[in-house]
């Protein structure tokens, strides 16, 4: 049997994608993956608490508990979901190929939605047995506005431009922020450091890494060594947030597909549309720019109406 739609991922891109695909009756199937690019099936929202910027829910949802639901509403218009990780497809011609531990078959479309994974750095305190999620993030567009963090001194751990952006962001709920970063010299573009420099609130820690992040049930203080010096210090801080950047889940795609040199799937521009025709691309692994819940399930319906029009036009 060849399928018509085969959707590889399980956050918001790939459900919306199911969602718009099943309704469409072209009895989508979707592989969820298992432990996927070191994430649980539903996606990075699972690794968080509050989701507070998802239109829809007033009072906010948890991460695991939005992703439950869009499940059963990929389930609800009759998605096959299978609990497994896909290790390969071949693209070289239709229909495609595509390989789990468990199973091969033959797809008419595909639907790249595998997301990215965030980058941490292995601090003690910030594991998610320890502090991930108390205070320890990474992502301040997410987590920056919760009250834990109003009027507090944080941590921003980076010197690209996502470094420089978040710690910007930041600025509007905390007392202070401090940017640690290990080198003298920023990665980030020159109009991003300038910005960051000129805000009274964000003072850098060049040559610096971060030794510890201690706290009870939420982040309390942070340890600093000068990598020059290799002097220690603590400061008082309710939050630490990562922004080095994340590794977008495409290494199953072999190089099959365009990817910028980061492995983000390239896409026609305003489309869903990769390289290879009848192969789209949603969510996270083609989104460096937003990567909100809301813009990949935006992309995942995109995806599954080009899909459609693809299998309409292609027989
Ligand atoms: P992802 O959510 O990245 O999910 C992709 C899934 O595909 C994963 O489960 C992965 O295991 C699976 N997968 C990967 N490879 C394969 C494969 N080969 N086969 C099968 N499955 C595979 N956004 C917001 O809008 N609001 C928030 O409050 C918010 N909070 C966040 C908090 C944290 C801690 C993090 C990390 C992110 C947060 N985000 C938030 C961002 C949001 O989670 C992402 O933008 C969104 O989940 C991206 O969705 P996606 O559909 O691209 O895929």
């Amino acid at each position: 049997m060849v399928e018509n739609v085969v959707i590889i991922g399980s956050g918001p891109a790939a459900h919306t994608a199911a969602i718009y695909a099943a309704r469409a009756d072209l009895m989508p199937v979707l592989f969820e993956g298992f432990m996927a690019g070191g994430i649980a099936a539903g996606g990075q929202l699972t690794t968080t608490t509050d989701v507070e910027n998802f239109p829809g829910f007033p009072e906010g949802i948890e991460g695991p508990d939005l992703m439950e639901r869009m499940r059963k509403q990929s389930e609800r218009f009759g998605t096959r979901i299978y609990s497994e990780t896909v290790n390969s497809v071949d693209l070289s011609q239709r229909p495609f190929k595509f390989k789990t531990d468990e199973r091969e078959g033959l797809a008419k479309t595909i639907i790249i939605a595998t997301g990215a994974t965030a980058k941490r750095d292995n601090v003690p305190g910030t594991g998610d047995k320890e502090l991930w999620q108390k205070g320890v993030s990474a992502c301040a567009v997410c987590d920056g506005a919760l009250p834990m963090f109003r009027n507090k001194p944080l941590f921003v751990v980076g010197g690209g431009d996502s470094a420089m952006e978040e710690a910007h962001f930041l600025t509007k709920f905390a007392s202070k922020v401090y940017i640690v970063h290990r080198r003298d010299e920023l990665r980030a573009s020159k109009i991003m450091q300038d910005r960051a420099r000129a805000n009274p609130k964000i003072e850098f820690l060049y040559s610096h890494k971060v030794v510890s992040v201690d706290g009870g049930n939420s982040v309390e203080q942070v340890r600093v060594e000068d990598l020059k010096s290799q002097e220690q210090k603590t400061f008082p801080a309710a939050g630490l947030f990562f922004a080095i950047g994340h590794v977008p889940n495409t290494g199953f795609l072999g190089g099959q597909i365009e990817t910028d040199e980061q492995g983000y799937v390239i896409t026609v521009p305003g489309t869903t549309q990769t390289n290879v025709p009848g192969v789209f691309a949603a969510g996270d692994c083609q989104d460096k720019k937003y990567r909100q819940a809301i813009t990949a399930a935006g992309s995942g319906c995109m995806a599954a109406l080009e899909a459609e029009h693809f299998l309409s036009s292609h027989h």
